[in-house]
């Protein structure tokens, strides 16, 4: 491992912050906390901690000892001054008297002593790093320190990487014991560069900025050197189907296996996104023929516990061609994991003299032999942080496994992290949005409609993909959401690019629970005299293209087997048809007898289908010139044309976008057109 470390860098660092008022310290406290937290073989997504003790003003402005050190909900990669609340130093000093303290307790103390009461809560480390007499203090959790921390013969290996530069802490859970322990162990041998927390990380210290982050790195850099100069075959490959089924088979029915149904409302569920890896090293890993013994043995540092459970499920390998079978075994295994870990809860809630509340217990990680691994979480985010830990976990057990043998802690020391009192602390308190757990994906998503459908969608918690065949559009549309809205080129009328960009939605997201076919084109022409070819185009728009987004969504929504929402855009045309508009409306209608059709056929596998019709939107399928057409027909201005209706309202894309949203949420209602015209009663279905 290379330092990163560039003086010019530190330099303008101190420059640039200073020039906002920041102390120099905290400055280069900022600069390297960063080059730590964007190394993912150092911390990954909120893991790792810092601190520089230095003096700063009090609220009084009085001169006081402050220790600087990273607050709960702050990533190292892109820290600021912010990031690093200030602490009365004295105070925390303190407290390595105690006989014992609590981590509510300790969280008092800590947040009681912040200069800034709004600040956000110091690390749980934090009296580790007031205990410690150096000035700067640097903590990762390196892939390449916990191969050999992970170790049957922990303690050997370290000292013999490490000698006299660094001491050995056994294992004991982050708080007040562990920082007393650390404390304990330093006082003893005072001249290490750092300390090796045995199944849990390494800390680093130094007089500056530089000296201690170049210290992690030599450390590191030690632990790198322990394992096997040439990259010898590691694991053994077990044996797999001569042809393993592609992600975009596999994905929707792991998603389907790994989802919850809701016990108080009948038709929902809690549903899982999947984020997907593959790479050689990943698949030598899941293709192991002992896969089910190293990756069993639990997380590589506690802190994982609380993202991806101790353990992965391991998928069965799915067989090119697909038979029914290996939904069923992976089915089988996912009830046998579940009850593993009710068991595990009960097992260790029974020791607690507070119960715990069980998480919900479904895996975090999913290895898939043959193929690779999946993230599993509530949203894309929690998916990703999933994968990512279980991508560097593949990794850190594959050093591991090089050198020796893999083991983590006992099963006791994971549970009291998973539930642990301040995580415990944390449940309930954002309820999940109605749509949390779900792939949106939306036709004509770079047009007026479809995009606003995307942002309602994406507010309610739903992940969004916008299919546009104008894919500048939509990707316009998608960064104008402003959250991670995926858009994909598609047109609608070719059985192939739908079929593609299925693929594309599946391979990102695990599935599909929502479709909207919105996009459509208007074309005009009277009934008795319009061009064939005419007809036939709009009827490629506007019916089949409808045709070929529902039987893409259908396969992966019977896959899943967790039902589905299909809702289609039709026209008042299709019940109240217009002059000269019989290429439009006649597809139209044809849609709104699809759309019953799909309720009809799919209704008993819980898929359901839906309509909304809307009129007189702005900027929708009409062009500005056939609005201009068909106001100064009738003697009026656009915006009396825009709002002619019963309710003399104007309709808005948003309007729509509402009706689509009541219609993914009302898990009884199937079969139905909404209506969204601010009134039109010769439009009224009856
Ligand atoms: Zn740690």
């Amino acid at each position: 491992m290379l330092s990163r470390w560039v003086d010019k860098d530190a330099q303008q660092c101190v420059e640039r912050y200073g020039a906002a008022g920041v102390n120099p310290d905290v400055a280069l406290r900022v600069y390297t906390s960063r080059l730590l937290g964007r190394d993912a073989n150092l911390v990954l997504h909120g893991g790792g901690n810092t601190s520089v003790k230095t003096t700063g003003r009090d609220l009084l402005g009085e001169t006081i000892d402050v220790i600087h050190v990273k607050g709960s909900g702050w990533d190292l990669a892109d820290i600021e001054p912010a990031g690093l609340p200030a602490v009365r130093l004295a105070p925390l000093g303190k407290t390595r008297k105690l006989s014992s303290l609590g981590d509510e307790e300790m969280v008092a103390i800590l947040r009681s002593n912040l200069v800034d009461p709004a600040a956000p809560t110091p690390s749980v480390e934090t009296l580790l790093h007031a205990f410690m007499p150096h000035k700067f203090i640097d903590h990762t959790h390196s892939s390449a320190v916990l191969s050999i921390a992970n170790q049957p013969d922990r303690e050997a290996i370290c000292r013999e990487v490490y000698g006299k530069r660094a001491a050995l802490v056994p294992y004991v859970m982050p708080g007040f014991a562990l920082a007393i322990q650390a404390a304990q162990i330093f006082d003893s041998q005072p001249q290490v560069e750092g300390l090796i927390l045995l199944h849990h990380g390494i800390f680093t210290f130094g007089e500056s900025a530089q000296e201690s982050y170049e210290r992690m790195i030599g450390l590191v850099s030690l632990a790198e050197a322990r394992r096997p100069a040439a990259k010898t075959k590691v694991f053994i490959a077990g044996d797999l189907p001569a042809n393993i089924a592609p992600l975009t088979q596999v994905a929707p029915i792991i998603r389907g296996a790994c989802s919850i149904p809701d016990p108080a409302i009948q038709g929902a569920y809690r549903r899982m996104i999947l984020d997907f890896r593959t790479s050689l090293a990943i698949l030598q890993y899941v293709n192991g023929r002992d896969l089910g013994r190293y990756s069993q043995s639990g997380v590589v540092t506690p802190d994982h516990t609380i993202r991806t459970k101790n353990r992965p499920l391991i998928s069965p390998p799915a067989p090119l061609p697909l038979s029914k079978s290996f939904a069923e075994d992976l089915r089988a295994a996912v009830q046998r994991y579940v009850a593993e870990y009710r068991a595990y809860f009960a097992r260790h809630n029974a020791r607690q003299k507070i119960p715990k509340r069980q998480l919900d217990p479904m895996p975090r990680v999913v290895l898939a032999p043959g193929l690779g691994l999946f993230g599993l979480g509530h949203n894309s985010n929690e998916a990703k942080v999933a994968a990512d830990i279980a991508e560097s976990t593949v990794q850190t057990i594959t050093d591991a496994e090089a050198i020796g043998r893999f083991q983590s802690l006992p099963e006791n020391d994971l549970f009291d992290m998973e539930y642990w009192s301040l995580e415990q602390a944390k449940l309930g308190k954002t309820p999940p949005k109605p749509l949390a757990g779900q792939v949106a994906v939306i036709t004509g998503g770079g047009g007026t409609i479809g995009a606003a459908t995307g942002k309602l969608f994406a507010d309610n918690g739903a992940e969004v993909a916008l299919l546009d065949l104008n894919e500048a559009a939509a990707k316009e549309a998608a960064r104008q959401i402003g959250v991670a809205v995926m858009a994909v080129q598609c047109d609608v009328t070719s059985t192939a690019s739908v079929a593609s960009a299925f693929e594309a939605v599946t391979a990102r997201f695990g599935g599909v629970d929502i479709v909207v076919s919105n996009a459509g084109a208007a074309w005009q022409g009277r009934i008795g005299e319009v061009d064939e070819s005419i007809l036939r185009k709009s009827f490629e728009i506007n019916f089949f293209a409808h045709q070929k987004i529902a039987q893409a969504a259908v396969r992966v929504m019977l896959a899943q087997d967790t039902g589905g929402a299909l809702l289609f855009n039709v026209s008042k045309q299709a019940v109240n048809p217009g002059a000269d508009f019989g290429p439009y409306g006649l597809p139209k209608a044809a849609t709104l007898f699809l759309v019953r059709q799909y309720a009809l056929d799919y209704g008993k596998d819980g898929i359901r289908a839906n309509a909304v019709n809307a009129d007189r939107i702005r900027s929708g399928l009409l062009t500005p010139e056939m609005i201009a057409k068909r106001s100064s027909a009738r003697g009026i201005t656009e915006e009396d044309y825009m709002a002619g209706n019963l309710l003399k309202r104007e309709v808005t894309a948003q309007d729509v976008a509402q009706a689509f949203l009541s219609h993914a949420l009302a898990l009884k209602t199937t079969a139905d057109v909404t209506t969204v015209d601010g009134g039109n009663i010769a439009a009224a279905l009856r």
